[in-house]
């Protein structure tokens, strides 16, 4: 464990500890099944962790805490008013490039095309969208440095403001043409990972976070859902695996132990998995943490696009993309 980060001792303890994240999100499940939300809560149902949620958010610096409901003030034009003469969408691809490029124009650093799924979707949750289209925001890696200091809280919260203002921004504009669309932000509503995976923003690290070409894993994700009809982007292989499998960088660096060499069953799918029970205490800690993000080798400033060119090098032919 690196000495740069504050040990894993926490200022509070449960009276009645919740039933374990990991048993809630399947860890050991050999049958697939929906996600179950534990932590960031919606406020539509009770979660399991919701009181070590609100202590989060009581215990955060005033700064970062305004941040937050700067964020949640702008998603209540998440969705709105669609234009009743719809926009008759003739081709696909000239729409879905239209698309990228507003979103784009708006300030997204990344932007990707996918189906919804089902795997997207919390357990009891339902979406009437065909499609979803995924944004990233890259965050300041001067900034992110200090993370688990007030100086990296206050940069995650400023590229939350930001790309919530995208999303609700490009979610108007094609409600605009005629199609319904509604920005989503936060995690408490759909799984973002799964769609930006889908749609080639990146591929999931040993950290549990997507790493892309571009940005590593220093950034932030939104998505927004709608009918619009467009035309999805298929996932990218950078050679995200290749590194993870012999990289330890993340496992070493996270204070908590909460990331693990090996891939874990969960839901019916072998996969990375940040062991919840340790992680979120640290990260209630620490104003939200972020050092598996930082430390990562994808996200040192302009490394990516040279690191997955060599990794995909040192592959055999046939197994490169
Ligand atoms: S730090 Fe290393 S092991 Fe962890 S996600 Fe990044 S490349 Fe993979
Ligand atoms: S965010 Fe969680 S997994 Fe990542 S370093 Fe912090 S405690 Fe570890």
């Amino acid at each position: 464990m690196s000495a740069r980060f504050p040990a894993a001792e926490y200022p509070f303890r449960y009276r009645n500890p919740p039933r374990s994240g990991n048993v809630i999100n399947g860890l050991g499940e050999p049958v697939p099944r929906r996600a179950v939300p534990v932590f960031h809560s919606s406020g539509r149902r009770r979660l399991d962790w919701e009181l070590l949620e609100l202590f989060f958010l009581l215990t955060l610096p005033l700064r970062v805490f305004l941040s937050g409901l700067r964020s949640r003030w702008i998603l209540r034009r998440a969705d709105g008013r669609i234009a009743r003469r719809r926009h008759a969408v003739d081709d696909v691809q000239a729409m879905s490039a239209g698309i990228r490029s507003i979103a784009r124009g708006l300030g997204a650093g990344a932007v990707g095309i996918s189906r919804m799924s089902a795997d997207a979707l919390f357990e009891g949750c339902d979406s009437p969208y065909a499609f979803a289209i995924s944004i990233a925001l890259p965050m300041d890696y001067r900034e992110t440095e200090h993370v688990t200091g007030l100086r990296g809280a206050i940069e995650t919260m400023r590229a939350y403001n930001e790309i919530t203002r995208i999303a609700v921004r490009l979610a108007a504009r094609i409600r605009a043409l005629g199609w319904p669309a509604r920005a989503y932000c936060e995690s408490a509503d759909i799984l973002h990972i799964p769609l930006a995976i889908a749609s080639g923003i990146g591929q999931l690290g040993k950290h549990g976070s997507v790493i892309s070409r571009e940005f590593g894993a220093n950034f932030r994700l939104a998505t927004i859902l709608t009918d619009l009809p467009l035309s999805p982007d298929t996932p990218v292989d950078i050679g995200v695996e290749d590194l993870c499998l012999g990289c330890r960088r993340c496992t070493l660096d996270c204070p908590a132990d909460a990331i693990s060499d090996s891939k874990q069953l969960v839901r019916g799918v072998y996969k990375w998995y940040v062991d919840f029970d340790r992680c979120v205490p640290y990260f209630v800690k620490t104003f939200g943490c972020g050092i598996c993000i930082q430390v990562c080798p994808w996200s040192v400033p302009g490394r990516g696009p040279r690191l997955s060119e060599k990794l995909l090098a040192r592959r055999p032919e046939r197994l490169r993309p």
